[in-house]
């Protein structure tokens, strides 16, 4: 079944059933630019946009919203600095139940509520809500911090640059030799070895 794709991150919750109704969303460059923090350290909008798809129903009072972020971002080689495709791709299982009249005490939980109609908790697994439309915005902005890599790697076995001389040593060998500054046993090694020559 083809699922109309929307760019407004809404669903109307009072709508919902005990039957799994899907959701198709798209975060492409509009969507990235009202949504996405720039001073977070996030990356550029991407080229093609972010598909979130969700699967939302009923059971007794509680929510459940399960469903894929799928797409892919341009990201910084952490080792080389070269730019590079990285797929994402981050699964999710929200267990909503209904917040009444109960204020989250965390202050931006409380904001998110009030703004979106849903909270979540630190785990990212289960949330509050609140009755009418409810905005996946943030829903949204969490799996894409949950799905970029702590490590951006152009591939795992890339070689990075030189801290020496600074040269890619994925195109090019250096002379510099095995030195590897950012292991802390190299350090420990060279610690050892100069309180010998003492
Ligand atoms: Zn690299
Ligand atoms: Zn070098």
């Amino acid at each position: 079944m083809q699922i109309p794709m929307q760019t407004a991150m809404q669903i109307d919750f009072d709508a919902l059933d005990e039957t799994p109704a899907p959701f198709a969303f798209e975060a492409g460059t509009s969507w990235w630019r009202t949504h996405v923090p720039a001073q977070q350290g996030f990356p550029d909008p991407p080229e093609q946009p972010l598909r979130l798809s969700v699967r939302a129903y009923k059971t007794g009072e509680d929510v459940i919203l399960e469903g894929m972020l799928e797409g892919s971002l341009e990201l910084e080689c952490g080792r080389c600095l070269a730019r590079y495709r990285q797929p994402l791709r981050e699964s999710f299982r929200l267990v909503l139940e209904p917040a009444g009249s109960r204020v989250p005490a965390d202050p931006e939980a409380a904001a998110a509520l009030a703004r979106d109609g849903l909270c979540l908790g630190d785990e990212f697994e289960t949330g509050w809500y609140r009755e009418g439309e409810i905005h996946l915005d943030s829903v949204c902005l969490e799996l894409i911090a949950l799905a970029l890599p702590v490590q951006p790697l152009c591939r795992e076995a890339c070689a990075g640059l030189c801290p020496r001389c600074g040269v890619d040593r994925n195109v090019s060998p250096c002379d510099c030799g095995e030195v590897r500054p950012e292991s802390p046993f190299a350090a420990l090694a060279a610690l050892r070895t100069n309180r010998g020559d003492r």
